[in-house]
């Protein structure tokens, strides 16, 4: 591994444990998911190498084309939107699926499981800033939504993620994602990118999504 691989991976996970301590949240209540979208594999390879396990991929085929032959002793997450079309790939692929957020993906979900007998595990996602442009439930949908999920689907989501808009602070929008789980009996939470997990740890993430802090910039 090269020295700045190295210590920009080693330095995330540091602060992510000071975070946590800070919060005084116990060692290991925070999930790291590298999110290895678009980098080269000479990037991802030390980060492999210092033994990380967790990643996180925006599109179900960049994803299957990286990972699929190496998937051994790995946790992948699928943290962007998901098309229906693709939800089969999704589950035979993925251990985590972050962006659950309407009727016909949970359907598209439901029935992929039962076919390939695989239970991906499932997050909420909440577009927190009701941006148009934006996937996930509004917040005013989120209990309504998580509800048919369980009742009319038969999935059971085990937390929520939401990505804030850039433009504004992210803690309110964190503070607002824990409130929508709590309500609903989710214990986790997936929130926090480079920018700001250390925020999202104080507002309890159980899992932040750092790309470039620990890769570098994306092509
Ligand atoms: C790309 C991406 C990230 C990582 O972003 P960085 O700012 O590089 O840490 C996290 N979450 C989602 C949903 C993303 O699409």
């Amino acid at each position: 591994m090269t020295a700045s691989a190295e210590s920009a991976y080693t330095s995330v996970v540091a602060r992510i444990a000071r975070a946590a301590q800070a919060a005084a949240r116990p060692a290991g209540a925070v999930t790291l998911v590298a999110v290895s979208k678009l980098q080269p594999w000479e990037a991802i390879a030390p980060v492999l190498a210092a033994g990380q396990t967790v990643f996180g991929e925006n599109r179900v085929q960049e994803a299957t084309e990286r990972w699929a032959e190496r998937r051994q002793g790995l946790t992948l997450h699928l943290i962007g939107p998901l098309q229906t079309n693709k939800a089969a790939d999704a589950v035979a692929l993925f251990d985590v699926i972050e962006t659950l957020d309407r009727e016909k993906l949970a359907r598209a979900l439901a029935d992929a499981v039962q076919k390939l007998g695989r239970t991906p595990r499932l997050y909420v996602q909440v577009n927190t800033g009701e941006e148009p442009q934006k996937a996930g439930v509004i917040p005013e949908q989120a209990d309504a939504f998580i509800a048919a999920v369980r009742a009319a689907y038969g999935l059971e989501p085990e937390g929520l993620m939401c990505i804030p808009p850039a433009a504004e602070p992210a803690g309110p929008h964190f503070a607002l994602l824990a409130k929508i789980a709590a309500r609903n009996g989710l214990a986790r939470l997936s929130m926090g990118m480079s920018d700001d997990f250390e925020t999202a740890i104080g507002f309890g993430a159980t899992s932040v999504r750092v790309g470039s802090a620990v890769f570098g910039a994306r092509a």
